[in-house]
């Protein structure tokens, strides 16, 4: 490995209405603390020579297992009362991909994404299928009570509560709109090796009170998820069904691969379309040369960064 070549790792602990006046010190220090930990566990991979991918699962298992995030351990409650999880993964040297969704017992959906990369010949797994694929892979199973927290079950409650008074002004019941104002913690990372290939994943329990199988953009590559060494990595936290409208991701890398536009520009305008169709959220993208950004239209986003220096840089709301 080059002394100088450059390493990054970015991730994004989920964005949304986060409030200064609501987040108090205490909480605001824990995100900070398990940020700062996801992101000097991604570095370690890359400081010893290690692969983008590798950087990108190391710093999502990390929040992954972490409560404080809607990932793994901690995710949000479907309607159903249960935590369907879903995660993506790309590597942008060979735009190879993997993904999982509605997933229930995978202790690291991440990994079971990248299983469904590196070791199937399809980029998506769902449901069954894909637990018993990340089983046959020996990755850890554990019994769904393993994803309880109550203060995700409490979130749910009142998710419920509230739903019922929105279906009454709601003009067709179906149509069960998520809480703009609620908090979400989607989990992502995007790296740079020291070989200048870029990765990008994203895990997440979706949004609380979700019906039963809503998959969201999460685990969706081009949506939610997208890494290409011709022009960037990208993870996506946000509003995940106009995100999938928007080909988020995708979208925000082909601007450019195709216009040469700077990268937070493009994120900007990738914002700016999913904000005119009514979604809000936020984008982390890293390009070869070590350029980066972490752009978001909604009050907050957990969000940090490290490159060769090793000094985890942590930040919750913009310009800090
Ligand atoms: N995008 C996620 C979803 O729609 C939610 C989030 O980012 O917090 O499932």
């Amino acid at each position: 490995m080059a002394d100088n070549s450059p390493i990054r790792l970015v991730i994004h602990g989920g964005a949304g209405a986060i409030k200064r006046n609501k987040l108090t010190a205490e909480r605001e220090h824990a995100y900070r603390r398990a940020l700062a930990q996801s992101l000097i566990a991604g570095h370690a991979v890359l400081a010893s020579g290690g692969s983008s991918i590798d950087a990108v699962i190391a710093a999502i298992v990390v929040m992954e297992d972490s409560p404080l995030f809607n990932a793994g351990k901690g995710a949000v409650f479907s309607h159903a009362g249960r935590n369907e999880l879903e995660a993506s993964i790309m590597e942008g040297s060979t735009r190879m991909a993997g993904a999982v969704a509605g997933v229930t017992t995978i202790r690291n959906p991440i990994r079971a994404a990248h299983a469904v990369m590196k070791k199937s010949a399809h980029v998506m797994l769902i449901g069954r299928g894909a637990e018993t694929f990340a089983a046959e892979q020996d990755l850890e199973i554990v019994d769904p009570s393993y994803f309880y927290t109550q203060h995700r079950w409490n979130q749910l409650q009142k998710a419920i509560a509230k739903e019922c008074i929105l279906r009454d002004h709601d003009a067709d019941p179906g149509t069960l709109l998520p809480d703009k104002d609620e908090k979400r913690g989607t989990v992502g990372a995007v790296a740079l090796d020291c070989y200048g290939n870029l990765a990008a994943g994203t895990s997440t329990g979706g949004l609380t009170n979700k019906r039963y199988g809503r998959v969201g953009d999460s685990s969706i590559i081009g949506a939610g998820t997208y890494a290409d060494n011709r022009s960037i990595a990208v993870s996506a936290t946000g509003t995940g069904e106009m995100f999938i409208r928007a080909a988020a991701a995708f979208n925000t890398a082909a601007q450019v691969r195709l216009k040469h536009i700077p990268i937070a520009e493009a994120a900007d305008i990738t914002l700016a379309e999913i904000a005119a169709i009514g979604g809000d959220g936020g984008l982390i993208v890293l390009a070869t040369n070590g350029e980066y950004a972490m752009r978001f239209n909604t009050s907050g986003m957990y969000h940090g960064t490290i490159n060769n220096d090793g000094i985890a840089w942590t930040g919750v709301f913009p310009g800090a």
